[in-house]
């Protein structure tokens, strides 16, 4: 297996004897894929990842990202990640980095659009354009997926603000045909690889765990050991505040 630095960081934040996602590989190839993963870890947040230079440059925005040229949404500018990450969907465990369900919100391929517009038009670009672009913080590119259509850029912020840490981004729908006014990503939610909610994909990952749990709970004799396991529960449902897994737990 093939490390490089550019996936050093990635590597260094995970136990991949505990974690479903894929290791550390750089692709020896670079194509122009795209996806953007719903992830409901610590909070809430959309990760927009590129393939290029053999890894996905990857941005996690908060609010995720708008069809609307009037949302900038802020992207912050994270580790690269593997390019097989591009379908990683499931669920990362408890008390790893990024614990929580992740969906492959949308997919499609990408290119670069050249930094200067033609005649007010934004053409096709090339690699060595894109990656110049990436370095100076102001990257233009077209994308076509499922859901994420037209001209889009990563604008990156002047760090001047108070706590900043230099990674702060933002996402930006450029006007085009593809542009919708009021743009609401949850009139757009689901997963475009398995047509999944968040919901039915954490349900899917734990069922087997939930539904063991009665079974093993009557064997528990001990009252230490079944108070534990009840406070291991409440605290599971509290995190999870999941209520169809709540009420498989009840019943
Ligand atoms: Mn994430």
């Amino acid at each position: 297996m093939v490390f490089t630095m550019a996936l050093e960081e990635y590597k260094r934040k995970r136990k991949f004897e505990q974690t479903p996602e894929p290791p550390p590989k750089l692709e020896p190839k670079t194509g122009h894929r795209f996806v953007v993963q719903k992830h409901d870890a610590t909070r809430l947040h959309y990760d927009f990842r590129l393939e290029m230079e053999g890894v996905l440059k990857s941005w996690a925005v908060p609010k995720g990202p708008s069809l609307d040229p009037a949302d900038k949404r802020l992207a912050m500018h994270v580790e690269d990640h593997p390019v097989s990450y591009f379908d990683f969907e499931g669920t990362i465990p408890e008390d790893n980095y990024g614990a929580g369900t992740v969906m492959v919100w949308d997919v499609g391929t990408w290119q670069p659009l050249s930094p200067v517009p033609v005649d007010g038009k934004y053409v096709r670009g090339t690699d060595a354009e894109a990656t110049a672009m990436l370095a100076k913080g102001d990257l233009k590119f077209r994308l076509d997926g499922k859901k994420l259509k037209g001209d889009f850029a990563l604008v990156k912020m002047k760090g001047h603000r108070p706590g900043s840490k230099g990674n702060e981004w933002l996402l930006i729908k450029k006007h085009d045909d593809h542009e919708i006014e009021g743009y609401d990503i949850d009139a757009y939610d689901g997963s475009v690889l398995t047509n999944r909610s968040l919901d039915e994909i954490a349900g899917h990952a734990g069922s087997e765990w939930t539904s063991s749990r009665p079974a093993s709970r009557g064997k528990l004799k001990a009252a230490w050991l079944a108070d534990a396991v009840a406070k291991l529960d409440k605290k599971n449902s509290a995190k999870k505040a999941k209520p169809a897994v709540k009420k498989k737990l009840k019943s």
